[in-house]
């Protein structure tokens, strides 16, 4: 059995290709041939499978050590995908932070259709508990919050779902299979928005759903066939690319951040800094237990009265754009861009203020990017109350 960094190069071969190239081929067929009318085909037609996706089905399935991978058109419809497998009138209990179109898609969309949902702060492990209803099926959340990164342990809440028969369903964007493997610490179900780390070039978007257990894998692909959001073949060969290189990317990820971290902690202008890497938190404490790293996003707030627009827009290297973990540091403002669509008071509830700022920290040179924060900082002429 090869290592985890190895398995990231070499996935599982499809045994298709007879040419001796290193790499599975891009199939851009939507449809194969039967040598037979009633012959048994491994392909028939390209919603169904095709092995260039099949390929990255496998390797996802591989590295988050589960049954069986699902490849989809964004991370939106791989998450659409799991929640279709649950019924009108059945119950799920959410996190509380979940991304936006997640809630989005939970409010606008699911209801109609009978879904019922309770959000709930996941780190409180009691409100966990006291949310499971009699038609509860599931609960649903994301290790790392978004913005502020408050981390919730995957393996008390599958404590939770198993003694009340729910399942557990993690979304592994922000850490990757690299940092965490939900379903080893109790997870049924594990999706990715593929967009962002195991792309990692924001040049495509994607989602991936990997299911422990072949009973729930087939729920799952009836609804991936059915539904119809297939990856692409093309962009199937970007993701299988990005994640060759997931292990050396996210070794630089996190030594910069934790870097850009050590010299926030030196500037006056920062109020406070979101990162569970910080020792001394709950958050670090989890993390330590159930991570092997603390992620490439972090978050903190200026002073108040300084001004975060005039701050990220003076940046010159840093890009102001929402989106996240791609080589590229893109930085942000929660409040009027990634969580615009919550009111004042849903913002001020989970800790969302104009001083908040959160940053995707790339793989650039580390000096260039603390000079580029720097050289932002020192332009807000901030002077320290004595
Ligand atoms: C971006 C994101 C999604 C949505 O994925 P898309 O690829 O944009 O559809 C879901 N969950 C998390 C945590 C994300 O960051």
């Amino acid at each position: 059995m090869s290592e985890f960094d190895t398995k990231l190069i070499h996935g599982k071969k499809q045994n298709d290709n007879t040419t001796g190239a290193v790499n599975i081929p891009i199939y851009n067929s939507s449809t194969y041939i039967f040598p037979k009318v009633d012959a048994k085909v491994r392909w028939d037609y390209a919603r169904s499978g095709n092995p260039t996706r099949a390929y990255l089905e496998d390797q996802l399935a591989q590295l988050e050590g589960g049954y069986q991978g699902f490849a989809f058109a964004s991370g939106l419809s791989a998450i659409h995908a799991v929640l279709s497998i649950f019924s009108p009138g059945d119950h799920i209990i959410i996190g509380d932070t979940v991304y936006g179109g997640t809630f989005r898609l939970i409010n606008q969309f699911f209801k109609k259709w009978q879904l019922e949902f309770t959000a709930v702060d996941t780190q409180d492990l009691e409100q966990v508990k006291n949310a499971v209803k009699t038609n509860t099926k599931a609960i649903y959340f994301e290790t790392f919050s978004n913005p502020l990164l408050r981390v919730t342990s995957v393996r008390e809440v599958a404590k939770i779902a198993q003694k009340n028969n729910l399942l557990t369903i993690v979304d592994n964007t922000f850490l990757t299979p690299y940092l965490q493997q939900p379903l080893k610490l109790g997870a049924d179900i594990v999706v990715h928005s593929a967009t962002k780390y195991l792309g990692g070039h924001s040049d495509v978007v994607a989602g991936i759903v990997v299911a422990k257990k072949q009973e729930l894998a087939e729920r799952i692909y009836f609804n991936q066939n059915g539904i119809g959001a297939v990856l692409s073949p093309e962009s199937s060969n970007l993701i299988r690319r990005g994640i060759q290189t997931l292990a050396v990317r996210l070794d630089r990820h996190l030594s910069n951040t934790a870097k850009i971290v050590e010299f926030l902690q030196g500037r006056d202008e920062i109020k406070s800094i979101y990162y569970p890497g910080i020792p001394g938190t709950k958050d670090y404490q989890v993390a330590s237990l159930e991570t092997s790293g603390y992620g490439g996003i972090v978050s903190f707030e200026l002073q108040n009265g300084l001004d975060t627009t005039k701050f990220v827009e003076s940046l010159n290297l840093i890009q102001l754009a929402v989106s996240l973990g791609a080589v590229e540091s893109l930085i942000e403002l929660p409040y009027k861009m990634t969580h615009a669509e919550m009111s004042e008071d849903e913002q001020r509830e989970i800790g969302i203020t104009s001083q908040l700022i959160r940053l995707s920290v790339g793989i650039e040179s580390p000096n260039d990017l603390i000079n580029d924060l720097k050289q932002g900082l020192d332009l807000l002429n901030y002077q320290k109350e004595v």
